[in-house]
């Protein structure tokens, strides 16, 4: 029997759009394991693979998608079963391989992980990519020996997927968090969500730019890169530590060696996608047992796959706040 899917697809001039159409199970990928999808999320990603951006979709047709929640179907695999609930992200799934925006899935065991005890695969897709990119990115900077203890966080790119749940996190883990955003009109939801102050990306760009500046913060997570993390770097306090997650703000970056001479300041690299399952799982967990979804449920937008086209253009954009998740049904 058929399913509905988002096929993204290239004509002879390399123009790339998406129309849903009916595809039937022999189309799916190679897989040991086929999944009922719930919920898929959007991603920044997603929006370059929606567009044909970043030339990280290879092969046309494509159902792109980097992350999404369900239930097992099929499995050929001992470590999931039939009605099992289920989480996908990374692994280039979305990219190289056929994602999430279906109604089916057909992927490697080895990519999954269960769906986290406590969260419904709605809850899953809340979380997607970008929360457990902000969890990971935590557990790094306290594996450098940040804590609450240490002083102020920072996050860049506050009112995004990863941002807006750094904040929560970081917050609910008694952390004290200056969120930057370039869009003062999300100040008081990045508030309500535990950001004891809000720096505006303008202003703080603004500043005459020197080698080294007033420390301000004892750790910063990135999702910007560019100009925002090489002035950042520069503010950092003595033995504090920034992980670089992200470039919706440019991949370039131009600073110099003095927070890292003077101030011993640590740059941690974050990559969500081929972490190692024991990694995930122990991200997952935590996020269980910290997260407020309940919270954070302003900040949540569900689209059909009708709507994700122009979703995929809004994110690159910059105009996405908080999370949207997609209903493939
Ligand atoms: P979002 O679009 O939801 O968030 C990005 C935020 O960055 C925006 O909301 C905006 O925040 C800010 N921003 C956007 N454009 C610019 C710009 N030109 N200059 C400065 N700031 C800008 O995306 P995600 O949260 O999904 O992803 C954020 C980044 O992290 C992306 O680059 C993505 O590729 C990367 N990523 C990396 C992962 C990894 O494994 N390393 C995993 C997931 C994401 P505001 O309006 O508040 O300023």
């Amino acid at each position: 029997m058929g399913f509905r899917a988002l096929l993204t697809d290239r004509d002879a001039g390399g123009k790339v759009t998406s129309t849903v159409a009916e595809i039937d199970e022999a189309s799916l990928p190679a897989g040991n394991v086929t999944v009922d999808i719930d919920w898929a999320g959007l991603n920044y990603k997603d929006g370059l693979c929606l567009t044909g951006g970043g030339g990280l979709v290879r092969n046309y047709p494509h159902v792109a998608g980097i992350d999404f929640a369900g239930t097992v179907r099929h499995s050929a695999d001992d470590r999931y079963a039939e009605g099992q609930e289920v989480v996908l992200t990374g692994w280039r799934v979305g990219e190289v391989q056929w994602g999430g925006y279906a109604e089916r899935a057909r992927v490697n065991a080895d990519w999954l992980v269960p769906l986290p005890q406590g969260l419904s695969t709605r809850d899953a897709m809340v979380v997607g990519t970008a929360g457990l990119t902000a969890m990971l990115s935590i557990n790094r900077l306290e594996a450098a020996g940040i804590s609450p203890e240490s002083g102020v966080v920072l996050v860049t790119g506050a009112a995004g997927g990863v941002g807006s749940i750094a904040t929560a996190l970081l917050a609910r883990l008694g952390y004290s968090v200056a969120a930057l955003s370039g869009r003062p009109q999300h100040g008081e939801a990045l508030k309500a969500l535990g950001a004891a102050s809000i720096v505006d990306r303008n202003e703080f760009l603004a500043q005459p730019d020197k080698v080294l500046e007033s420390a301000r913060w004892a750790a910063a997570i990135d999702s910007v890169g560019g100009k925002v993390l090489g002035k950042l770097l520069k503010q950092i306090n003595y033995g504090g530590a920034v992980a670089s997650l992200g470039n919706a703000g440019g991949i370039e970056l131009n600073t110099n060696v003095l927070p890292f001479i003077l101030r011993g300041v640590t740059l941690i690299g974050i990559d969500s996608v081929m972490q190692p399952y024991a990694t995930r799982i122990a991200a997952w967990q935590r996020i269980a047992e910290t997260f407020d979804i309940a919270a954070y449920g302003k900040l949540v937008r569900e689209i059909g796959l009708e709507e994700l086209p122009a979703a995929g253009e809004q994110i690159l954009a910059g105009e996405i706040n908080g999370r949207v998740l997609v209903r493939p049904h």
